[in-house]
Protein backbone atom coordinates (compact mmCIF):
# COMPACT_ATOMS: atom_id res chain seq x y z
CA UNK A 1 0.00 0.00 0.00
CA UNK A 2 1.41 3.63 -1.02
CA UNK A 3 1.24 6.02 1.79
CA UNK A 4 3.58 8.11 0.99
CA UNK A 5 2.99 11.37 1.62
CA UNK A 6 0.47 11.78 4.19
CA UNK A 7 0.98 12.89 7.71
CA UNK A 8 -1.78 10.44 8.95
CA UNK A 9 -3.86 7.36 8.02
CA UNK A 10 -7.71 6.94 9.57
CA UNK A 11 -8.28 3.10 9.20
CA UNK A 12 -12.28 2.75 9.28
CA UNK A 13 -14.86 5.44 7.39
CA UNK A 14 -17.44 5.52 10.27
CA UNK A 15 -18.33 8.43 12.12
CA UNK A 16 -15.72 8.50 14.67
CA UNK A 17 -13.01 7.85 11.84
CA UNK A 18 -14.31 10.39 9.28
CA UNK A 19 -14.89 12.81 12.42
CA UNK A 20 -11.15 12.22 13.21
CA UNK A 21 -10.25 12.56 9.86
CA UNK A 22 -11.64 16.09 9.05
CA UNK A 23 -9.93 17.60 12.17
CA UNK A 24 -7.09 16.64 11.14
CA UNK A 25 -7.36 17.48 7.61
CA UNK A 26 -8.84 20.94 9.04
CA UNK A 27 -5.24 21.03 10.96
CA UNK A 28 -3.11 21.10 8.46
CA UNK A 29 -2.51 17.30 7.87
CA UNK A 30 -2.48 14.93 5.06
CA UNK A 31 -4.77 12.23 5.72
CA UNK A 32 -5.29 8.90 3.99
CA UNK A 33 -8.99 7.41 4.75
CA UNK A 34 -8.95 3.82 4.09
CA UNK A 35 -12.15 2.17 4.39
CA UNK A 36 -12.74 -1.63 3.84
CA UNK A 37 -15.84 -1.81 2.80
CA UNK A 38 -17.03 -0.48 -0.87
CA UNK A 39 -18.61 2.88 0.50
CA UNK A 40 -17.98 4.91 3.45
CA UNK A 41 -20.23 5.29 6.47
CA UNK A 42 -20.16 2.49 8.82
CA UNK A 43 -23.06 1.22 10.02
CA UNK A 44 -24.60 4.19 9.12
CA UNK A 45 -24.88 3.69 6.13
CA UNK A 46 -27.88 4.09 4.11
CA UNK A 47 -29.22 3.53 0.52
CA UNK A 48 -32.04 4.96 -1.41
CA UNK A 49 -34.83 2.23 -2.80
CA UNK A 50 -34.99 3.81 -6.44
CA UNK A 51 -38.58 2.59 -6.76
CA UNK A 52 -39.81 4.07 -4.17
CA UNK A 53 -37.23 6.99 -2.74
CA UNK A 54 -37.41 5.24 0.36
CA UNK A 55 -34.25 5.65 2.08
CA UNK A 56 -33.02 2.22 3.52
CA UNK A 57 -30.77 2.48 6.80
CA UNK A 58 -28.73 -0.27 6.12
CA UNK A 59 -27.44 -1.81 9.08
CA UNK A 60 -30.71 -0.80 11.14
CA UNK A 61 -32.55 2.64 11.89
CA UNK A 62 -30.30 4.93 13.10
CA UNK A 63 -32.23 8.63 15.09
CA UNK A 64 -29.25 10.96 15.81
CA UNK A 65 -30.09 12.35 19.12
CA UNK A 66 -27.70 14.36 21.82
CA UNK A 67 -27.85 16.52 24.35
CA UNK A 68 -23.78 17.61 24.00
CA UNK A 69 -23.64 20.97 22.41
CA UNK A 70 -20.48 21.35 20.89
CA UNK A 71 -20.97 17.61 18.81
CA UNK A 72 -24.52 19.17 17.78
CA UNK A 73 -22.72 22.22 16.37
CA UNK A 74 -20.19 19.94 14.81
CA UNK A 75 -22.39 18.16 12.58
CA UNK A 76 -24.84 21.14 11.83
CA UNK A 77 -21.62 22.21 9.74
CA UNK A 78 -22.21 19.43 7.37
CA UNK A 79 -25.96 18.68 7.19
CA UNK A 80 -29.08 19.98 8.73
CA UNK A 81 -31.67 17.84 10.65
CA UNK A 82 -35.39 17.16 9.80
CA UNK A 83 -36.73 17.74 13.03
CA UNK A 84 -37.69 14.04 13.72
CA UNK A 85 -38.65 13.01 17.27
CA UNK A 86 -38.44 9.31 17.83
CA UNK A 87 -41.16 7.18 19.20
CA UNK A 88 -41.36 3.47 19.98
CA UNK A 89 -44.40 1.07 20.12
CA UNK A 90 -44.52 -2.37 21.22
CA UNK A 91 -46.67 -4.33 20.16
CA UNK A 92 -47.97 -6.80 22.97
CA UNK A 93 -50.61 -9.30 22.99
CA UNK A 94 -51.90 -7.90 19.54
CA UNK A 95 -52.44 -4.20 20.94
CA UNK A 96 -50.07 -1.44 20.62
CA UNK A 97 -48.91 0.80 23.20
CA UNK A 98 -46.13 3.49 23.49
CA UNK A 99 -42.65 3.39 25.13
CA UNK A 100 -41.11 4.15 27.36
CA UNK A 101 -42.71 3.47 30.86
CA UNK A 102 -45.04 6.17 31.40
CA UNK A 103 -48.16 7.47 31.58
CA UNK A 104 -49.74 6.35 28.11
CA UNK A 105 -48.45 2.21 28.67
CA UNK A 106 -49.52 2.66 32.35
CA UNK A 107 -52.88 3.39 31.58
CA UNK A 108 -53.00 1.69 28.33
CA UNK A 109 -52.00 -1.76 30.08
CA UNK A 110 -53.70 -1.76 33.07
CA UNK A 111 -56.89 0.00 32.34
CA UNK A 112 -56.53 3.09 34.31
CA UNK A 113 -56.76 6.85 34.06
CA UNK A 114 -53.90 7.82 36.48
CA UNK A 115 -52.87 11.58 36.91
CA UNK A 116 -48.98 12.05 37.12
CA UNK A 117 -49.24 12.68 40.86
CA UNK A 118 -50.51 8.66 41.10
CA UNK A 119 -47.98 7.07 39.49
CA UNK A 120 -45.68 6.90 42.25
CA UNK A 121 -48.02 5.36 44.80
CA UNK A 122 -49.77 3.29 42.19
CA UNK A 123 -46.16 1.84 40.11
CA UNK A 124 -44.90 0.98 43.78
CA UNK A 125 -46.69 -2.08 43.93
CA UNK A 126 -44.24 -4.68 43.00
CA UNK A 127 -47.35 -7.37 41.43
CA UNK A 128 -47.46 -3.85 38.98
CA UNK A 129 -44.07 -3.72 38.20
CA UNK A 130 -43.53 -7.47 37.96
CA UNK A 131 -46.61 -7.27 35.28
CA UNK A 132 -44.67 -4.25 33.34
CA UNK A 133 -41.08 -6.24 33.29
CA UNK A 134 -42.81 -9.60 32.13
CA UNK A 135 -45.32 -8.09 29.08
CA UNK A 136 -43.05 -5.30 27.77
CA UNK A 137 -39.23 -6.35 29.11
CA UNK A 138 -38.23 -10.05 29.91
CA UNK A 139 -38.76 -11.60 26.18
CA UNK A 140 -38.01 -8.96 24.25
CA UNK A 141 -34.25 -8.88 26.38
CA UNK A 142 -34.41 -12.51 26.04
CA UNK A 143 -34.72 -12.24 22.28
CA UNK A 144 -32.25 -9.75 21.84
CA UNK A 145 -29.41 -11.32 23.72
CA UNK A 146 -30.04 -14.98 23.25
CA UNK A 147 -30.93 -15.82 26.91
CA UNK A 148 -33.71 -18.25 28.11
CA UNK A 149 -36.78 -15.65 29.61
CA UNK A 150 -35.80 -17.19 33.11
CA UNK A 151 -31.79 -15.88 33.10
CA UNK A 152 -33.49 -12.47 32.54
CA UNK A 153 -33.09 -10.18 35.82
CA UNK A 154 -36.57 -8.54 37.31
CA UNK A 155 -34.46 -6.38 38.86
CA UNK A 156 -34.10 -4.90 35.57
CA UNK A 157 -37.47 -3.25 35.91
CA UNK A 158 -35.94 -1.18 38.93
CA UNK A 159 -33.96 0.46 36.85
CA UNK A 160 -36.01 1.13 34.08
CA UNK A 161 -37.19 4.83 34.53
CA UNK A 162 -40.88 5.78 34.87
CA UNK A 163 -42.18 8.80 32.90
CA UNK A 164 -45.53 10.01 35.24
CA UNK A 165 -46.34 12.01 31.82
CA UNK A 166 -47.82 11.45 28.52
CA UNK A 167 -44.12 12.12 26.79
CA UNK A 168 -43.55 9.46 24.84
CA UNK A 169 -40.65 10.74 22.94
CA UNK A 170 -38.17 7.98 23.25
CA UNK A 171 -35.32 10.06 23.65
CA UNK A 172 -34.67 12.47 26.48
CA UNK A 173 -32.12 14.60 24.62
CA UNK A 174 -32.62 18.10 23.37
CA UNK A 175 -31.49 17.75 20.13
CA UNK A 176 -33.00 15.29 17.41
CA UNK A 177 -33.45 14.30 13.58
CA UNK A 178 -32.45 12.52 10.76
CA UNK A 179 -30.03 14.88 8.01
CA UNK A 180 -32.53 16.18 5.47
CA UNK A 181 -30.45 15.02 2.68
CA UNK A 182 -29.94 11.68 4.47
CA UNK A 183 -26.65 10.23 6.09
CA UNK A 184 -24.56 9.42 3.82
CA UNK A 185 -24.17 13.42 2.55
CA UNK A 186 -22.92 13.38 6.06
CA UNK A 187 -19.76 11.17 5.60
CA UNK A 188 -19.49 12.81 2.01
CA UNK A 189 -19.53 16.64 3.31
CA UNK A 190 -16.93 15.70 6.25
CA UNK A 191 -14.60 13.82 3.86
CA UNK A 192 -14.63 16.68 1.30
CA UNK A 193 -11.39 18.60 1.97
CA UNK A 194 -8.07 18.74 0.08
CA UNK A 195 -5.90 17.55 2.70
CA UNK A 196 -8.43 14.03 2.85
CA UNK A 197 -7.77 11.29 -0.06
CA UNK A 198 -10.43 8.33 0.58
CA UNK A 199 -9.48 4.39 -0.29
CA UNK A 200 -12.90 2.15 -0.30
CA UNK A 201 -12.25 -1.56 -0.06
CA UNK A 202 -8.63 -1.61 1.39
CA UNK A 203 -9.00 -2.83 4.63
CA UNK A 204 -5.59 -1.40 7.28
CA UNK A 205 -3.93 -4.39 8.51
CA UNK A 206 -0.52 -4.72 11.21
CA UNK A 207 1.50 -5.45 8.55
CA UNK A 208 0.98 -1.83 6.82
CA UNK A 209 1.16 -1.04 10.63
CA UNK A 210 4.36 -1.88 10.95
CA UNK A 211 5.76 -1.18 7.47
CA UNK A 212 4.72 2.94 7.98
CA UNK A 213 7.28 5.60 8.31
CA UNK A 214 8.04 6.93 11.78
CA UNK A 215 5.63 9.70 12.60
CA UNK A 216 3.10 8.31 10.89
CA UNK A 217 -0.06 8.45 13.22
CA UNK A 218 -2.86 5.47 12.46
CA UNK A 219 -6.22 6.25 13.80
CA UNK A 220 -7.89 2.54 13.57
CA UNK A 221 -11.98 2.12 13.95
CA UNK A 222 -12.51 -1.66 12.90
CA UNK A 223 -12.43 -4.27 15.41
CA UNK A 224 -9.39 -4.07 17.89
CA UNK A 225 -9.13 -7.96 18.19
CA UNK A 226 -9.14 -8.68 13.89
CA UNK A 227 -6.21 -6.21 14.63
CA UNK A 228 -4.60 -8.93 16.24
CA UNK A 229 -5.39 -11.64 13.92
CA UNK A 230 -7.60 -12.99 16.88
CA UNK A 231 -4.30 -14.21 18.70
CA UNK A 232 -6.26 -14.21 21.81
CA UNK A 233 -9.42 -15.69 20.30
CA UNK A 234 -12.32 -13.63 18.93
CA UNK A 235 -14.08 -10.48 21.22
CA UNK A 236 -18.18 -12.10 21.34
CA UNK A 237 -21.06 -9.86 20.10
CA UNK A 238 -24.47 -10.18 19.26
CA UNK A 239 -25.02 -10.14 15.45
CA UNK A 240 -28.62 -8.93 13.55
CA UNK A 241 -30.11 -10.23 10.65
CA UNK A 242 -32.49 -8.04 8.78
CA UNK A 243 -35.61 -9.11 6.25
CA UNK A 244 -36.71 -6.56 3.88
CA UNK A 245 -39.37 -6.17 2.21
CA UNK A 246 -41.22 -4.68 -0.24
CA UNK A 247 -45.41 -3.79 0.38
CA UNK A 248 -48.02 -2.21 -2.23
CA UNK A 249 -49.28 -0.35 0.69
CA UNK A 250 -48.52 3.16 1.52
CA UNK A 251 -48.46 2.65 5.15
CA UNK A 252 -48.12 -0.70 7.23
CA UNK A 253 -47.37 0.11 10.53
CA UNK A 254 -48.06 4.19 10.71
CA UNK A 255 -44.55 4.87 12.86
CA UNK A 256 -40.70 3.92 11.74
CA UNK A 257 -40.26 1.35 14.86
CA UNK A 258 -42.73 -1.39 16.26
CA UNK A 259 -40.46 -3.65 18.93
CA UNK A 260 -42.37 -7.40 19.13
CA UNK A 261 -42.04 -7.95 22.86
CA UNK A 262 -43.72 -11.10 22.91
CA UNK A 263 -41.79 -14.79 23.07
CA UNK A 264 -43.85 -16.35 19.86
CA UNK A 265 -42.79 -13.40 17.17
CA UNK A 266 -39.49 -14.34 16.49
CA UNK A 267 -38.02 -10.99 15.48
CA UNK A 268 -37.24 -8.24 17.99
CA UNK A 269 -38.50 -5.09 15.65
CA UNK A 270 -39.80 -4.50 12.47
CA UNK A 271 -38.92 -0.84 11.04
CA UNK A 272 -40.41 0.78 8.00
CA UNK A 273 -38.33 3.72 6.96
CA UNK A 274 -40.33 5.85 4.80
CA UNK A 275 -41.37 7.41 8.78
CA UNK A 276 -38.11 8.91 9.40
CA UNK A 277 -38.78 11.66 6.55
CA UNK A 278 -42.24 12.54 6.90
CA UNK A 279 -41.08 16.20 4.94
CA UNK A 280 -40.92 13.99 1.90
CA UNK A 281 -44.39 13.89 0.87
CA UNK A 282 -44.15 12.60 -2.47
CA UNK A 283 -41.84 9.41 -0.71
CA UNK A 284 -44.84 8.93 2.07
CA UNK A 285 -47.61 9.13 -0.40
CA UNK A 286 -45.57 6.29 -2.72
CA UNK A 287 -47.98 3.56 -2.94
CA UNK A 288 -45.40 1.51 -1.15
CA UNK A 289 -43.43 1.12 1.56
CA UNK A 290 -40.23 -1.07 2.78
CA UNK A 291 -40.56 -2.99 6.17
CA UNK A 292 -37.63 -4.61 7.81
CA UNK A 293 -37.81 -7.22 10.09
CA UNK A 294 -34.97 -7.12 12.43
CA UNK A 295 -33.81 -10.37 14.23
CA UNK A 296 -30.96 -10.85 17.09
CA UNK A 297 -28.52 -13.79 16.64
CA UNK A 298 -25.72 -14.84 17.98
CA UNK A 299 -22.52 -13.93 16.15
CA UNK A 300 -19.99 -15.99 14.50
CA UNK A 301 -16.71 -15.08 13.08
CA UNK A 302 -17.37 -13.16 9.96
CA UNK A 303 -20.65 -12.13 11.08
CA UNK A 304 -21.36 -8.09 11.07
CA UNK A 305 -20.83 -7.28 14.50
CA UNK A 306 -23.36 -5.18 16.10
CA UNK A 307 -23.53 -5.42 20.10
CA UNK A 308 -20.77 -6.53 22.28
CA UNK A 309 -21.66 -9.02 25.20
CA UNK A 310 -20.25 -7.49 28.09
CA UNK A 311 -19.17 -9.64 30.54
CA UNK A 312 -15.89 -10.73 32.71
CA UNK A 313 -14.72 -13.21 30.24
CA UNK A 314 -14.81 -10.24 27.21
CA UNK A 315 -13.11 -7.75 29.33
CA UNK A 316 -10.37 -9.80 30.02
CA UNK A 317 -9.96 -10.32 26.33
CA UNK A 318 -10.53 -7.04 25.30
CA UNK A 319 -7.75 -6.04 27.93
CA UNK A 320 -5.70 -8.57 26.61
CA UNK A 321 -5.88 -6.79 23.14
CA UNK A 322 -5.66 -3.22 24.59
CA UNK A 323 -1.96 -4.57 26.33
CA UNK A 324 -0.41 -5.54 22.67
CA UNK A 325 -1.93 -1.97 21.43
CA UNK A 326 0.79 -0.29 23.82
CA UNK A 327 3.30 -1.77 21.59
CA UNK A 328 2.74 0.66 19.18
CA UNK A 329 3.04 4.08 20.13
CA UNK A 330 1.93 5.69 16.71
CA UNK A 331 -1.56 3.64 16.96
CA UNK A 332 -4.54 5.08 17.94
CA UNK A 333 -7.39 2.95 18.51
CA UNK A 334 -11.62 4.31 19.10
CA UNK A 335 -14.90 3.90 17.57
CA UNK A 336 -17.25 0.97 18.97
CA UNK A 337 -15.23 -1.38 17.31
CA UNK A 338 -11.70 -0.89 18.39
CA UNK A 339 -13.22 0.03 21.83
CA UNK A 340 -15.36 -2.82 21.78
CA UNK A 341 -18.09 -0.38 23.57
CA UNK A 342 -21.54 0.61 22.39
CA UNK A 343 -21.79 4.42 21.57
CA UNK A 344 -24.22 6.01 20.30
CA UNK A 345 -23.01 8.34 17.42
CA UNK A 346 -23.21 11.59 18.79
CA UNK A 347 -21.00 9.96 21.60
CA UNK A 348 -18.75 8.23 18.93
CA UNK A 349 -18.71 12.45 17.68
CA UNK A 350 -17.76 13.36 21.01
CA UNK A 351 -15.30 11.00 21.45
CA UNK A 352 -13.13 12.02 18.13
CA UNK A 353 -13.79 15.60 18.88
CA UNK A 354 -12.10 15.38 22.48
CA UNK A 355 -9.26 13.18 21.05
CA UNK A 356 -5.75 14.74 21.41
CA UNK A 357 -4.57 14.93 17.27
CA UNK A 358 -0.97 16.66 18.33
C1 LIG B 1 -28.39 -1.85 15.43
C2 LIG B 1 -27.80 -0.51 15.85
C3 LIG B 1 -28.61 0.60 15.87
C4 LIG B 1 -28.06 1.83 16.27
N1 LIG B 1 -28.89 2.92 16.32
C5 LIG B 1 -28.39 4.10 16.72
C6 LIG B 1 -29.22 5.25 16.82
O1 LIG B 1 -30.43 5.20 16.54
N2 LIG B 1 -28.67 6.42 17.22
C7 LIG B 1 -27.34 6.52 17.54
O2 LIG B 1 -26.88 7.61 17.90
N3 LIG B 1 -26.52 5.44 17.44
C8 LIG B 1 -27.00 4.25 17.05
N4 LIG B 1 -26.17 3.15 16.96
C9 LIG B 1 -24.74 3.32 17.23
C10 LIG B 1 -23.96 3.74 15.96
O3 LIG B 1 -24.06 2.71 14.98
C11 LIG B 1 -22.49 3.99 16.34
O4 LIG B 1 -22.43 5.06 17.24
C12 LIG B 1 -21.61 4.34 15.16
O5 LIG B 1 -21.70 3.42 14.13
C13 LIG B 1 -20.16 4.40 15.63
O6 LIG B 1 -19.34 4.70 14.54
P1 LIG B 1 -17.88 4.10 14.41
O7 LIG B 1 -17.17 4.96 13.44
O8 LIG B 1 -17.28 3.93 15.75
O9 LIG B 1 -18.08 2.61 13.87
P2 LIG B 1 -18.59 2.02 12.49
O10 LIG B 1 -19.73 2.81 11.99
O11 LIG B 1 -18.78 0.57 12.69
O12 LIG B 1 -17.36 2.27 11.50
C14 LIG B 1 -16.21 1.48 11.50
C15 LIG B 1 -15.71 1.35 10.07
O13 LIG B 1 -14.43 0.69 10.06
C16 LIG B 1 -14.39 -0.14 8.91
N5 LIG B 1 -13.31 -1.12 9.11
C17 LIG B 1 -13.32 -2.22 9.90
N6 LIG B 1 -12.13 -2.84 9.85
C18 LIG B 1 -11.36 -2.11 9.00
C19 LIG B 1 -10.01 -2.23 8.55
N7 LIG B 1 -9.21 -3.23 8.95
N8 LIG B 1 -9.54 -1.31 7.68
C20 LIG B 1 -10.32 -0.29 7.23
N9 LIG B 1 -11.61 -0.14 7.63
C21 LIG B 1 -12.10 -1.02 8.52
C22 LIG B 1 -15.79 -0.72 8.86
O14 LIG B 1 -16.07 -1.25 7.58
C23 LIG B 1 -16.63 0.51 9.19
O15 LIG B 1 -16.97 1.23 8.03
C24 LIG B 1 -26.69 1.92 16.62
C25 LIG B 1 -25.89 0.78 16.60
C26 LIG B 1 -26.43 -0.44 16.26
C27 LIG B 1 -25.56 -1.66 16.31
Amino acid sequence: MTTDGFDAIVAGAGIWGCTVARRLAEAGRRVLVLEKRPVVGGNVRCETDPATGIEIHTYGSHIFHTHLPEVWAFVNRFVSFNGYQHKVIARHAGRHYFLPLGLALINGFFGVELTPAEVPAFMADEARGRAIFDAFFRNYTSKQWGKAPEEIDPSVIKRVPVRATYDVNYFNDYWQGIPSEGYNVLFDRLLAHANIEVRCGTAFSLADLSALPAGVKVYYSGPIDALFGFRHGPLPWRTLRFETERVACADVQGTSVVNYVDADVPWTRQHEYKHYHPERKDVMAHPETIVCREYSEAWKPGDEPYYPVNDAASAELLAKYQEEAKAYPNLVIGGRLGAYRYFDMDKAVEAALKLNIE
